[in-house]
């Protein structure tokens, strides 16, 4: 066994993200926690796509680790591909009073679960509401949000340039073949790399990991 010699690197039970519903594999999620450890060092993180928590039990507790906060921005009332009739609806999420989707309770129920309370600062509106008096430097973004063009490409337009240098831009479910899933992430993921303002860095599954060039790297 290979020792472990990351000072900050806590020893979480990663069982408990088998609880919580969502659509992170569990490689992307360690991949998650490794980054966000680095990330952590070099300002707060912050992700677009709360859900019910998977993520942020790995993005958070590297977050702990690491002696910083963690932002968790999600409208909690469902992306486009999951209202009623839509293809991931799921109707343990629907609100029978208010006849929405709401996904805040289980989350704030994983925050309380995983002991993430002190570390993760809920943020419950649409990102680019957040976004309009965004003043904070950020170690880490994570786009995990809508799908829907628009949204993804709103999403790295408002948070994008937030990123410290060398601080990281990752965005999730990234198809190159248009027969495994939407290909929207992947090409707000082609429009980052054009920029010229991030280097890509090996991907995991299908999270895109990019990393912000500091101008002394190049
Ligand atoms: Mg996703």
């Amino acid at each position: 066994m290979q020792p472990d010699t990351h000072p900050q690197r806590n020893h979480t039970d990663w069982r408990i993200t088998e609880q919580i519903k969502g659509f992170l594999d569990p490689e992307e999620g360690m991949r998650l926690y490794e980054i966000a450890l680095d990330a952590s060092r070099l300002g707060p993180c912050l992700e677009i796509g709360s859900y019910c928590g998977k993520s942020v039990i790995y993005l958070g507790n590297a977050c702990k680790a690491g002696d910083t906060i963690l932002f968790s921005i999600d409208h909690h009332r469902g992306s486009e591909e999951q209202q009623p009739g839509e293809e991931y609806f799921d109707p343990e999420l629907f609100d029978i009073r208010t006849f929405q989707i709401d996904t805040f309770p289980l989350f704030r129920n994983t925050l309380a679960l995983a002991g993430l309370e002190d570390t993760v600062v809920p943020i419950v509106c649409r990102s680019e509401i957040a976004a309009r008096a965004w003043n904070t430097p950020l170690g880490l973004v994570f786009i995990d949000g809508g799908h829907a063009f628009e949204t993804a490409m709103m999403d790295y337009r408002c948070w994008a340039h937030h990123i410290v240098p060398r601080g990281f831009l990752l965005i999730h479910d990234i198809f190159q073949d248009p027969k495994e899933g939407g290909q929207v992430p992947w090409r707000v993921y082609e429009i980052a790399k054009a920029s010229g303002l991030f280097k890509a860095l090996p991907m995991t599954k299908t999270l895109g990991v990019l990393q912000r060039i500091h101008s002394a790297d190049q």
